[in-house]
């Protein structure tokens, strides 16, 4: 008889732990979002090769499959500058490795859903309470209707429903320390404001300075630029978006940036928009477990991170290959238990450790580092050591290690 397995939420963890269980023949999975359709929106996303390489494991050719299908392209490579005080435009470092593949949200979550089934996409199926019972667990829809499973795996984000009813109370997403926005921009506008030599090199911007950070990018074939000013949040608001103005900005910047023009103009580009939003960074700053019982969480549901790093859908993409793996040997419903905890074993410190890294990055991009401050030149080496671990993980050990700890269990 099949293992039944709902997944909650349609996104890219969704999506990805999707593939990964389809091909199990043992294994019948439905996945249940709550948006009237799966979608993504908003802006590009990078995913980096060693998460691509770990989707090759169960989407053969992936890389090509999104360079075809989803207008993935190689992410470019970065130059990273001080923005504020004395030391205004001093070159911190270059950085030219090609780490990954960019590309927009929508397709990518498009291709990652088209080779599955459509029986067993439910959209418009918003989850609200999850009880484990001993025959499996139960899950109620706002709908009011309700379905049976051996096992729940919640994808569902930020603010799952399923984490909660792993973790209790008391480990919920809080601001991280920052607000960022956004703009997205023509081309000729962006030289206009900031000028023509932030294009002279062709690679991304990113400026570092005292608690704030920006960051220029042209994206979609030259034609655009993506604009984004970050900064400290000593006071977060109960809700993490609202409204900004030239003063809120202005404000943001004032330790030793307006001088800069680049900085001042961005702050024109920001204006530029009907309704200017900041958005507070929220993340999971710890999480005692990612499993318990026949309960697990994937992606940003266990370990939302401030973008920092760069690498929540990455961490996303290489904890559902590893559930994955996992669960394709669970051969009843009796070791679905040992399965989730092997999974949070493994896959905890390795995200955990991101959220740690993703934190001290962007004290380190805000000169709050006490040992580097806004010095050009420690501060690129004090870069280069939080981005190590990163791309170091060998996912062909971590999957056998994973599998030891399940034999073990
Ligand atoms: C502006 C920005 C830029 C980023 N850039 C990068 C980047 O360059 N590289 C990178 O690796 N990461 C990046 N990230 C992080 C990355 O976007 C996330 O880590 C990743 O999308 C997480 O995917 P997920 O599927 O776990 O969660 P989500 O994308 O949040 O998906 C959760 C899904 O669950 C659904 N859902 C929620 N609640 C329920 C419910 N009760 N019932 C049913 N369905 C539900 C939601 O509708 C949603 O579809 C960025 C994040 C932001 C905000």
């Amino acid at each position: 008889m099949s293992i039944r397995i709902a997944i909650i939420g349609g996104g890219i963890a969704g999506a990805t732990l999707a593939n990964a269980l389809v091909k199990h023949v043992h294994l019948d999975v439905h996945v249940y979002e709550s948006a009237p359709e799966f979608s993504e929106r908003g802006a590009g996303i990078g995913l980096s090769y060693l998460a691509l390489g770990a989707l090759e494991t169960i989407i053969p050719s992936a890389i090509e499959l999104f360079k075809k299908k989803a207008g993935a392209v190689a992410v470019g490579p970065a130059r990273i500058v001080i923005g504020s005080g004395p030391n205004t435009g001093a070159i911190v470092s270059d950085i030219s490795e090609d780490s990954g593949l960019a590309m927009n949200r929508a397709p990518l979550l498009k291709t990652l859903l088209e080779s599955l089934p459509p029986k067993m996409l439910h959209a418009n199926k918003k989850l609200s309470t999850v009880k484990q019972e001993d025959s499996g667990v139960v899950i109620t829809f706002e709908d009011g209707s309700m379905e049976s499973f051996d096992a729940v795996v919640g994808a569902d984000g930020l603010f799952s429903t399923v984490r909660q009813a792993i973790v209790g109370v008391g480990f919920e997403a809080t601001p991280a320390g920052w607000w960022d926005c956004r703009n997205l921009l023509p081309l000729d506008q962006v030289k206009a404001r900031i000028g023509e030599e932030s294009f002279e090199v062709d690679r991304e911007f990113c400026w570092v300075g005292d608690e704030a950070f920006m960051m220029h990018a042209v994206v979609e074939n030259g034609t655009k630029v993506q604009c984004i000013i970050a900064a400290m949040e000593n006071d977060p608001p109960k809700t993490r978006k609202r409204s900004i103005t030239r003063e809120t900005l202005e404000n943001a910047l004032r330790k030793g940036w307006l001088g800069n023009p680049v900085a001042t103009g961005m702050v024109e580009l920001m204006l530029d928009q009907a309704d200017p939003q900041a958005y507070s960074i929220w993340e999971h700053r710890s999480t005692p477990c990612y499993a318990r019982g026949r309960l697990c969480i994937v992606g940003d549901a266990a370990h939302a991170t401030s973008p920092w790093q760069g690498a929540g859908a990455s961490l996303a993409v290489e904890d559902c290959v590893i559930l994955g793996h996992l669960l394709g040997q669970v051969a009843s419903v009796d070791t679905i238990e040992a399965a989730f905890r092997a999974f949070d074993i493994v896959r905890r410190p390795r995200c955990q450790g991101v959220i740690d890294t993703g934190l001290a990055s962007g004290q380190l991009f805000c000169g709050q580092n006490p040992d580097v401050g806004l010095d050009s030149e420690k501060m690129g080496p004090a870069i280069g050591e939080l981005y190590t671990d990163l791309d170091s993980l060998d996912i062909t050990l971590h999957m056998e290690d994973a599998s030891k700890q399940f034999k073990l269990l």
